[in-house]
């Protein structure tokens, strides 16, 4: 199966990531479409037909995506009934069977440890005693996340000591509020720094490695992405090695995330993976030769790689909607001044807080200095909102 320009190719998912795979796709000549109920968002404004169903659908879906080349998906959080239903009909990519696996965080626990990778200490929760059990096991603190449908700490439950398996404003009281749904407990890993590797591979089994990304986040969502190696030769190896590990026992075709913490005495620990293009990826736009959205556009269309170039002193910043709620929006006007500064904005109608609106890739003299002008661009915009809510 190739899918070559002229050829359909539809997207499960109508958010960002679905609007830059299509902008990358539209690109390279290829007919795209997206489904999702957001006829007006991210990746609508960008695909030739948006196609207005919700992901749950699974008939119709289906059905819709039948006339596709080739089908993938911008979130692992498909549900299962409906890449199943599409499958049945449609070559879609990366395969289900993975993805199954990858969607609840306990399977995807126990497949990493089945082969033989580092996770955390972990232990299934379904009921009350089972946490109980849980913190016995794994001590304070440790954290509680539901096996399904969380991201950017959504559905994560920190708890610090035992006072917060009784508190009413505790960490038990938040889940117990959720419906106690089933989850995992993860011990709680103390690192120095979260970094993580994308990885493409193709229909052929050939893989493409962008050079490590170093992770910054604040309130448990991606701040700034750094490209390049502050760590040792052999630590970058090494998690190569896992994402490699992943993607060839599986046969994996796209665009594969694996998130790391590396301890402080330089060991690694998979905190988890993404079968998909991915936030810390984004800096592949502008960083790369090819990016993270081409690779996997031609991965799942049964093309060959493109090349990762040596690596680029860029640095990502994310623009959460924090910054919108300020008169008049972000000051676009001053950040463009800097002519280092590439602007992305995903055309998200409602900027609420915490939301992610687009992004910036910032160029700089070395890797160390990217990151630094990043920083500094979000806290210059974050100073406008700042100086206007105190006006
Ligand atoms: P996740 O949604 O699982 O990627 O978690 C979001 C963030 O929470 C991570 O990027 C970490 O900063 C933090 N976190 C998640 N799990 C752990 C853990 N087991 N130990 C320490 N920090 C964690």
């Amino acid at each position: 199966m190739m899918c070559l320009p002229g050829g359909v190719l539809a997207i499960l998912g109508d958010g960002q990531l679905g609007r830059m795979l299509a902008i990358e796709a539209r690109r390279m000549g290829l007919v795209v479409w997206a489904v999702g109920t957001d006829s007006k968002g991210p990746a609508a404004q960008m695909v030739d037909r948006h196609i207005c169903l919700p992901l749950d659908a699974s008939a119709a879906v289906a059905q819709a995506l039948e006339a596709a080349n080739v089908v993938t998906f911008e979130t692992e959080h498909v549900p299962l009934a409906t890449l199943q239903a599409v499958a049945a009909r449609t070559p879609i990519f990366p395969d289900v069977a993975f993805l199954a696996k990858v969607q609840d965080r306990l399977l995807q626990k126990e497949f990493l440890q089945g082969l033989g990778l580092p996770v955390a200490p972990f232990a299934a929760v379904h009921t009350e005693a089972d946490l109980l059990n849980a913190a016995e096991t794994l001590g304070f603190p440790f954290i509680l996340k539901t096996r399904r449908g969380g991201y950017d700490g959504k559905g994560q439950f920190k708890f610090h000591a035992a006072s917060d398996l009784r508190a009413p404003d505790g960490a038990f009281a938040a889940w117990t509020a959720l419906g106690q749904p089933p989850s995992v407990a993860e011990g709680f890993v103390h690192f120095e720094r979260e970094v993580s590797v994308i990885l493409a591979r193709d229909t052929s089994g050939t893989t493409q490695v962008y050079p490590l990304a170093h992770n910054i986040h604040r309130n448990h969502v991606l701040r700034t992405t750094r490209v390049a190696p502050v760590l040792p030769a052999g630590v970058c190896a090494e998690a190569e090695r896992f994402a490699q590990t992943i993607a060839h026992a599986n046969a994996y075709v796209g665009v594969l995330a694996v998130e790391l913490f590396v301890t402080h005495e330089g060991a690694i620990i998979i905190n988890e993976i993404a079968p998909r293009v991915h936030n810390s990826g984004h800096f592949t736009l502008g960083g790369a030769v090819t990016s993270q959205f081409e690779q996997h556009v031609r991965a799942v269309c049964g093309l060959p790689l493109g090349i990762v170039g040596d690596p680029q002193p860029v640095a990502m910043a994310n623009l959460l909607g924090d910054l919108w709620q300020q008169q008049g929006g972000p000051d676009f006007a001053a950040l463009l001044r800097r002519p280092n500064v590439q602007l992305h904005l995903y055309g998200k109608a409602a900027a609420l807080p915490g939301r992610k609106m687009g992004h910036l890739l910032v160029r700089g003299q070395n890797a160390e200095d990217a990151q630094q002008q990043a920083e500094a661009c979000l806290v210059a915009l974050e100073r406008g909102a700042d100086a206007q809510a105190q006006a």
